[in-house]
């Protein structure tokens, strides 16, 4: 007898796929329909070649149950995964954005039926603009990567309008996060990449002699990546103005800035955000993203259509104000996604901005600083900190000292972190630290969750001194142990061949 799908769960050190699982026959339907697709598609229509799992319903309800309990997710444990903002997402955001009113409207519906959306992305809209100290945003586009190609497209519309087609050039600092220089790459612009100067900051020096008749953009993060605010950043604007570029400023990470500073006060003349990140909306796993950009004012013609306006008198939205979305807007690079936004996030950040208040966004910026602030002073004990002074919302550790001595590295303490119930830190990026531990706590951690982090990874460390070949072989409490990289890159093996049968479904 062949066996069960319980037994293969537990004997199998990975769950089986639903197509390994089943017997003819088994998915029969609960409700005997009239709906069955044989009453109301044409024979012809019909397949029954296709090595579907036939399960019953138990089954398929089991096998996701077990699939989802091997997840990791910031819903389950300490998520310090630098550049990625993995705070809590409260779900009354989810509560707001599940409303009828909001989840069921049609994305076509016209605009007398849909004045709360509009109203919605018209407050967003408003608030960010005031948060980050820009003209106007766009919720326009799905993600920061996708943000950024968008930002290059308006800086590419401008300087075409002003007859200044030489402009292909844009420089990145070498802490850039890797989208940057990507985003550049696919618009077509030349990438200059500048070297940091020794205190991890942008050079001035450098990007005077980087800049001229060739610079369009100079795309900076601030705080950048290794966690540290760039203090001159009023001098590296005027550096880029004076030679006609524009700045941009990749806002992915904005939790250490909110009530603080503004990148629009910096200098800076456009920006994304990642609402996903900042402003407490699920993601992870490739989930839905949602890379609002903003504008000063001598690129508000640029935006991506539509916009949301409004008419009636100025000031606070009343009864009298009627909101629109405006297509007809001729300098525009037009729409970068469909049905507008990913709206059901506008209504995530909208509430968790409301919830917050002023105030409270400027707290929430100051706990993840001193919250990074705390554990890089605590793993500084016993793990280089290369650049160790007063950082923003994350900071970056490095495993190179740790690996000289013992042969561990980056990697083998992120895995050791995996068995001990942890997501480990980025360790791919900033470039310009070896063996890095990029490391983001953010303000939803408590002092105990940080300690026993701190101890946990200086246990490691201790781990890796005595007996560095047990960390070689983490994870090993993980439903995946360690995997060949290279292989999973090169050769991915992402589908099933049935057995005996040597054919790909
Ligand atoms: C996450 C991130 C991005 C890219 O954002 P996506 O939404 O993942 O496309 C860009 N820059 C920085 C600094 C980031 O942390």
């Amino acid at each position: 007898m062949p066996p069960s799908s319980d037994q293969l769960a537990r004997a199998h050190a990975r769950t089986p796929l639903l197509f390994e699982q089943g017997q003819p026959g088994r998915a029969t339907p609960y409700v005997a329909s009239t709906a069955a697709p044989e009453s109301f598609l044409p024979a012809e229509a019909l397949r029954n070649d296709l090595a579907l799992p036939d399960l019953s319903e138990l089954e398929a309800v089991r096998h996701f149950t077990r699939l989802s309990q091997k997840n990791f997710g910031i819903d389950l444990g300490f998520y310090p995964l630098g550049s990625c903002t993995m705070k809590h997402n409260p779900k009354v955001n989810d509560a707001a954005a599940a409303l009828p009113g909001f989840r069921d409207l049609h994305p076509f519906a016209p605009d007398h039926l849909a004045q709360g959306a509009l109203q919605v992305m018209w407050e967003l809209e408003r608030a960010l603009a005031s948060l980050f100290g820009m003209a106007a945003f766009s919720l326009n586009p799905s993600a920061g990567a996708q943000a950024e190609l968008t930002a290059l497209l308006i800086a590419k519309a401008y300087f075409k309008a002003r007859g200044e087609r030489q402009r292909t050039v844009v420089v990145v600092p070498d802490t850039a996060h890797g989208t940057n220089p990507a985003s550049a790459a696919m618009v077509g612009y030349r990438v200059v990449s500048l070297k940091s100067k020794g205190n991890g900051r942008v050079d001035p020096q450098e990007l005077r002699k980087a800049v001229g008749l060739d610079t369009a953009v100079c795309m900076m993060t601030n705080p950048n990546t290794l966690g540290l605010f760039e203090d001159e950043i009023a001098e590296i604007a005027k550096i880029v103005h004076d030679a006609g570029g524009l700045m941009y400023y990749d806002g992915a990470n904005a939790n250490a800035l909110m009530g603080i500073t503004r990148p629009g006060d910096m200098g800076f003349d456009l920006m994304h955000l990642n609402t996903h990140k900042t402003f407490t909306i699920p993601h992870g796993g490739g989930g839905a993203g949602h890379g609002p950009i903003g504008v000063a004012e001598h690129l508000v013609p640029y935006l991506p259509t539509p916009i949301v306006v409004r008419s009636g008198p100025d000031g606070p939205t009343s009864e009298a104000h009627a909101f629109a979305l405006e297509f007809d807007r001729p300098h525009s690079v037009g729409p970068v996604r469909s049905f507008w936004s990913n709206f059901a996030h506008a209504v995530r950040a909208l509430a968790y901005i409301y919830a917050n208040g002023a105030d409270g966004l400027r707290k929430v910026s100051q706990l993840a600083i001193l919250n990074a602030n705390y554990l890089r002073v605590k793993i500084a004990e016993f793990l280089t900190v290369p650049y160790n002074e007063v950082c923003r919302h994350e900071f970056v550790a490095s495993a190179q000292d740790l690996k000289r001595e013992t042969g561990v590295r980056a990697l083998d303490l992120a895995k050791g972190l995996l068995d001990e119930g942890y997501m480990a830190p980025t360790i791919y990026f900033p470039l310009i630290v070896p063996e890095c531990l990029m490391i983001e706590p953010t303000e939803t951690a408590t002092k105990e969750t940080l300690d026993a982090f701190v101890e946990t990874l200086r246990r490691l460390v201790e781990i890796a001194k005595r007996d560095p070949e047990s960390l070689f072989q983490a994870p090993q409490h993980t439903p995946v142990g360690r995997i060949d990289e290279t292989r999973a890159a090169r050769q991915p093996d992402l589908r099933w061949i049935p057995q005996g049968s040597g054919e790909r479904i």
